[in-house]
């Protein structure tokens, strides 16, 4: 994998304030992305997953400014310049925002339904400097026939097509704009398994092609497993464990990572799975636990987990880099690497 980084997130906190009272003032926030720190490298697929509300979606907002964070620093390494996100001026923004696109999971509310799917990639290729009406409609064509679609609907309407086909002009739109960063978020979620298998495949395809990198969120791990170079496992707003997906699979750490993991389906009727079934409800992230923000659902918590919060700490796992944030993973860890330093 190569190890140039694209993208470098410090310290993002993105935080909605909870307003009440007559005057609307404000009396708490909800912390949905709290002090993360990552890098994305260039070529690569990172997988994030989590349960519902864990902040992925509001990570991935905060990298196109779709969410303002409150603090941190996003820098993006382009091939031709680098910026600062939120960019101080507004044309460095739109360049930024070009090299960065998103796919939504809701392919039906992405696309504007009095939009043919021309007139939805139009003004963007015209600000890209296609001056031509007729090139204009020759690079929607071709981007339909890239994503498996007929060259002769580019004149139709999204009300006209299945949800397959709606996901697909949502790549191609991202496309349109030659990006080097593409964020898909929950983009396979709301399509049959036998759709989510093609469109999997178009993105693997655009990416070996057009040497794309890949931000892909899911709750689905047998999806990220599949698509992904590395994988982050979020909780409550944090990273809690992050490594190369093999390693991930392998190792699993975490003791919420091993929750997750346990739950994904297996084909195999005479396979045997301990299900690890985790209690309680995710905690308000307007009010996290004391210590370590699992421990009220962790089945291996112990006196200091609830009262010192564990750093996303840095491990060497097979010669490879291995991120965790859990006190017993440090211990397990640590005693590890001191075996390994003995033999
Ligand atoms: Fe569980 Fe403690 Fe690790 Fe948190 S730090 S995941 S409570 S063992």
């Amino acid at each position: 994998m190569n190890q140039n980084p694209l993208l470098e997130i410090k310290n993002l906190k993105t935080y909605f304030p909870i307003k009440a009272g007559v005057f609307k003032t404000t009396v708490g926030h909800i912390r949905a992305v709290d002090d993360i720190s990552l890098t994305i490298y260039k070529g690569e697929t990172l997988g994030i997953v989590g349960e519902s509300g864990c902040g992925k979606t509001t990570l991935c907002k905060s990298i196109v400014m779709l969410n303002n964070p409150v603090s941190g620093e996003i820098q993006y390494y382009s091939n031709s310049e680098s910026f600062r996100i939120p960019c101080i001026n507004k044309s460095d923004m739109d360049k930024a925002r070009r090299k960065i696109q998103y796919i939504f999971q809701d392919p039906q509310s992405s696309l504007n339904p009095v939009f043919t799917v021309f007139g939805s990639m139009n003004d963007v290729l015209r600000l890209r400097g296609v001056k031509k009406k007729k090139e204009r409609r020759k690079i929607v064509g071709d981007l339909l026939e890239a994503v498996n679609m007929r060259r002769d609907q580019l004149d139709d309407y999204p009300h006209e097509f299945s949800g397959g086909q709606r996901q697909r002009i949502g790549i191609a739109r991202a496309l349109c704009v030659n990006p080097e960063l593409v964020i898909c978020d929950e983009a396979v979620s709301a399509l049959d398994v036998s759709i989510q298998a093609q469109v999997l495949q178009l993105l693997k395809k655009f990416k070996e092609e057009r040497n794309l990198t890949y931000i892909f969120v899911t709750h689905n791990l047998a999806v990220v497993e599949y698509v992904s170079d590395r994988i982050a496992v979020m909780y409550l707003g944090k990273v809690v464990e992050l490594a190369d997906t093999d390693d991930l699979f392998k190792n699993m750490f975490h003791p919420y990572t091993k929750a997750l993991c346990s739950a994904i389906p297996v084909a195999d009727i005479n396979a045997k799975k301990n299900k690890i079934v985790l209690t309680g409800d995710v905690p308000n992230p307007a009010n996290p636990p004391s210590g370590c923000p699992f421990h009220p659902r962790c089945l291996n918590c112990f006196e200091k987990c609830k009262t010192d919060v564990p750093k996303l700490r840095k491990y060497k796992v097979n010669g490879k880099d291995y991120f965790v944030a859990c006190h017993l993973a440090h211990n397990q860890l640590k005693e590890k690497e001191i075996q390994e330093d003995l033999k």
